[in-house]
């Protein structure tokens, strides 16, 4: 008789997994709570990194057997790096740094070509159910709580394709801001590593920035975010049942690079039914390690504000420099090493607070932090007609998809 695999959650990591066991034969059942894949996020763009192993990620998709060429991609080997100050200096490699795909529900996307390549497979995948986790072999059911948000703005431009990443904690507390645009599309975000009130500000803000440095000739679409969940669960595989991408803590601390480990993580599940490998000893020796890694990062950036980030961009800079190529600093960030492994119980007892999830798996898991006194002040000018300039175009029908109750 045919085994039969039910999967929660049609995402990228469920896809992924659902893929590889149909093609070998299981009847593979995924359950989805939304319509559609990609529906939780809409048009928005995400980088898919390529620092975390030596391998390109896009030779080892095809290894597994995916077909790059049924979603949209576009390869970046340099950004403009914004410092705090707002000096911006180029960090570049002669290869490929990431690649620039889409989420959501259009054809292109990354979502709906792993969609295509799973009913292609014969996978059966249920939009708008509900099933319990209980009864599925695969969680892959994406974040559960936030630990930090972020908000975007996507516009038309008739600026040249290009990714900058700012590094700066009054627009982008904790974290970063980013601006990336591909064939006369944009998306300004800023992402949120301390809970805010009155969060579009700093979206405001930021796009106001980024209108004074580029020249954009930006005209509003629509509105976006997300919420990422970071943590560290004791175990992988739980009563039987394997956790997969965010769903199983699977996700980048430092930066939120998060679907090249939901995606290897779902590959891993499927092969781990399969026979082919033990997921729970896989998933520790090629993600748990990077993912340690990330949150040591983490704990070190929540403690620095703007001084300690333009160390940052200096000492990336300083490393180009001496090395040749901006990618070994990345790189180089995501290696246990002895100093940064010598900090971990650290970040354990400083960083994560342990819970128990109602499926009765512990998790170490980091809370969004609170505000800081810094994070109190007045939106520019420009800042504000840019608010003003949305509520226009949400009452002419532009879409918010994110907001700061979903968060
Ligand atoms: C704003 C934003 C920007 C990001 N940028 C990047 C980036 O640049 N690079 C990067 O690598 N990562 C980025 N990430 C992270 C990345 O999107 C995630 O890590 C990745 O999508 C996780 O894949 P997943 O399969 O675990 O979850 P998802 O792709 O979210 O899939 C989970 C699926 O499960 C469904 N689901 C949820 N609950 C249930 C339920 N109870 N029953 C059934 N189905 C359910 C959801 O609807 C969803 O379709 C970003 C995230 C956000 C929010």
């Amino acid at each position: 008789m045919t085994e039969v695999i039910h999967i929660l959650g049609a995402g990228l990591s469920g896809l992924a997994a659902a893929t590889i066991l149909a093609r070998s034969g299981k009847e593979v059942h995924v359950h989805e709570i939304r319509e559609d894949s990609g529906a939780r996020f809409d048009g928005d763009f995400q980088g898919i990194e390529n620092w975390t192993s030596d391998l390109d990620f896009f030779e080892e998709l095809r290894e597994w057997g995916f077909d790059i060429d049924e979603f949209k991609s576009d390869s970046f080997g340099i950004i403009d790096l914004i410092h705090p100050d707002d000096e911006i200096s180029h960090p570049k490699t002669e290869g490929v740094a990431f690649r620039v795909v889409e989420r959501g529900t259009e054809a292109h996307t990354i979502d709906q070509g792993f969609k295509r390549m799973a009913l292609e497979s014969g996978v059966n995948i249920h939009y708008k159910v509900k099933k319990p986790a209980e009864d599925c072999q695969i969680v892959a059911a994406g974040p559960r709580e936030s630990s930090a948000v972020a908000f975007g703005e996507i516009f038309e431009t008739s600026h040249k394709n290009l990714v900058a990443f700012q590094l700066n904690d009054k627009l982008a507390p904790g974290a970063y801001s980013y601006m990336i645009i591909i064939d006369g599309v944009g998306l300004i975000c800023t992402c949120l590593w301390r809970k805010q009130r009155k969060s579009g500000r700093y979206l405001n803000e930021t796009i106001a920035w980024y209108e004074e440095n580029y020249e954009l000739d930006r005209k509003p679409i629509k509105r976006v975010g997300g919420k990422g969940d970071f943590g560290l669960p004791s175990k992988y595989v739980h009563d039987g049942r394997y956790y997969v991408g965010e769903a199983g803590g699977l996700q980048d601390f430092m930066w939120g690079f998060g679907m090249r480990y939901a995606i290897t993580s779902g590959v891993l599940a499927a092969k781990a039914i399969l026979g082919e490998c033990e997921y729970e000893k896989e998933v520790r020796r090629r993600l748990v390690p990077l993912v340690k890694a990330s949150a040591i990062n983490r704990f070190l950036m929540n403690r620095v504000g703007n001084r300690g980030f333009k160390m940052v961009a200096n000492q990336w800079m300083r490393d180009q420099k001496r090395k040749g190529d901006g990618l070994k600093f990345m790189q180089w960030l995501y290696k246990p090493g002895i100093l940064r492994r010598s900090l971990w119980p650290l970040v354990r007892i400083g960083m994560l607070r342990k819970k128990e999830l109602p499926d009765g798996r512990i998790v170490h898991r980091m809370p969004f932090r609170g505000s800081l006194k810094r994070d109190l002040w007045e939106q520019s000018p420009r800042a504000n007609e840019i608010g003003e300039q949305w509520k226009s175009k949400q009452r002419e029908g532009g879409n918010l998809s994110f907001t700061e109750s979903d968060a």
